[in-house]
């Protein structure tokens, strides 16, 4: 049974393999290495999600596999899908995987064609084949676009950025969408190992995202999740704090050896066992521990401003401590969001209600008038 696409998923994840054929220039994972896990512990992992999922705050499973790289693994994750189909045929579930598309053969791909409906792959792309080799190993040429683009359409592309990728982001994302692809996601902004706040690196990022604006005008076939903010919600009066994410509740994490842990930043591969033994002693049902009560009572773009509690905890040991780095580039966002978000409005204002266009024309301005002057010297 297919899962509910617009209800909340639970969605573990379960590292199948720690290895990865790649040497990423971003990578986060510390400890890589050859594990890989085996069958009855992934067995066990199953059965502990099923165990564990309550279909009434739920649409189904979303079940993702993750590594290194998961099709090290293909074998395993077969078996794991026929295990899954077979012991649990009636719950809602669809499962997944992202990779690095450099490994699919021939018996990978027959497979995954006679699968593709309940078993989806997530491609990652950096771009042009230009910025994908600078980042990720040379690897542009062992991937098959076409035939991610055949089997699932829709999904939208991750797209990771590094600070050779900045002053060719428009390029690499319009290069994206030329494919065929509809959807560029997971744009990882504030993450990697350079200074985000640096002049030259915002002074490159603002060329950057005002080509992007002009681009999405023209093509708003096309959709990013940089700039798909609801703006409006900056005007709601009953605000209220989120927890982002479902780190230890729904996006478990289980490691190669059946371990399982809050989600996948939590895990031996960014913290050391040290780290994970204090942070396990918290309460991730405790959603005020998530707060991040400094911006909730002072930023206006509280709403727009999505963070992860484990690259918070990372940085500042905090859950709800946003990185100061995460902060200026969420502001510059949110103002070519909220340009283009005119600019569409300006173009089509018959589709928006009147509420809503009432609330986003207010948050626009607002927008504006708080946070233009803090980038005007970076050209805006
Ligand atoms: S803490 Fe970060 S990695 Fe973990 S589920 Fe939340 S957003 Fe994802
Ligand atoms: S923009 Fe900065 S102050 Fe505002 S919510 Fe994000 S991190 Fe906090």
């Amino acid at each position: 049974m297919l899962i509910e696409t617009h209800g909340k998923l639970y969605d573990p994840t379960i590292c199948v393999t720690r290895s990865c054929n790649l040497n990423c220039v971003y990578c986060y994972q510390k400890h890589k290495g050859p594990e890989k896990m085996d069958f009855q512990t992934a067995k066990g992992c199953v059965d502990e999600i099923f165990r564990s999922y309550s279909k009434d705050q739920y649409g189904g499973v979303l079940l993702k596999f993750m590594g290194g790289e998961p099709l090290i693994a293909f074998d395993l994750l077969r078996q794991v899908y026929d295990y899954v189909h077979e012991k649990y045929p009636d719950e809602k579930k669809m499962l997944f995987a992202t990779t690095n598309g450099t490994l699919l053969n021939d018996e990978m791909k027959d497979w995954f064609r006679e699968h593709h409906k309940d078993f989806y792959l997530g491609l990652s792309i950096d771009g042009t084949p230009e910025v994908h080799d600078h980042n990720r190993s040379g690897s542009y040429g062992m991937i098959d676009t076409d035939f991610f683009l055949e089997n699932w359409p829709e999904q939208g592309v991750k797209l990771t950025i590094s600070r050779y990728t900045i002053p060719r982001l428009a390029e690499c994302v319009r290069y994206i969408h030329f494919l065929g692809f509809q959807k560029v996601r997971g744009v990882n902004l504030a993450e990697g190992n350079f200074d985000w706040n640096e002049e030259e690196t915002v002074r490159e990022l603002v060329v950057q995202l005002r080509e992007l604006v002009d681009f999405y005008l023209e093509h708003d076939c096309f959709y990013n999740q940089m700039f798909d903010r609801q703006i409006e919600l900056c005007e709601a009066k009953d605000r209220r704090k989120i927890k982002w994410c479902g780190t230890g509740v729904s996006c478990l994490f289980f490691d190669v050896d059946g371990k399982r842990y809050p989600c996948s930043y939590f895990t031996p591969m960014t913290f050391s066992e040290e780290e994970l033994r204090k942070i396990n002693t918290l309460d991730f049902t405790n959603e005020e521990l998530f707060g991040e009560d400094k911006c909730f009572r002072d930023c206006y773009i509280y709403p727009l401003c999505p963070s992860c509690a484990g690259a918070n905890y990372q940085t500042n040991g905090a859950f709800g401590v946003k990185n100061e780095i995460h902060c200026k580039t969420q502001k510059l966002i949110a103002l070519f969001a909220a340009d283009l978000k005119a600019k569409q409005m300006i173009r089509d204002p018959e589709k928006y209600d009147p509420d809503t266009r009432y609330h986003t024309i207010n948050a626009i301005e607002k927008i504006r008038d708080l946070y233009y002057d803090e980038f005007r010297e970076y050209g805006i």
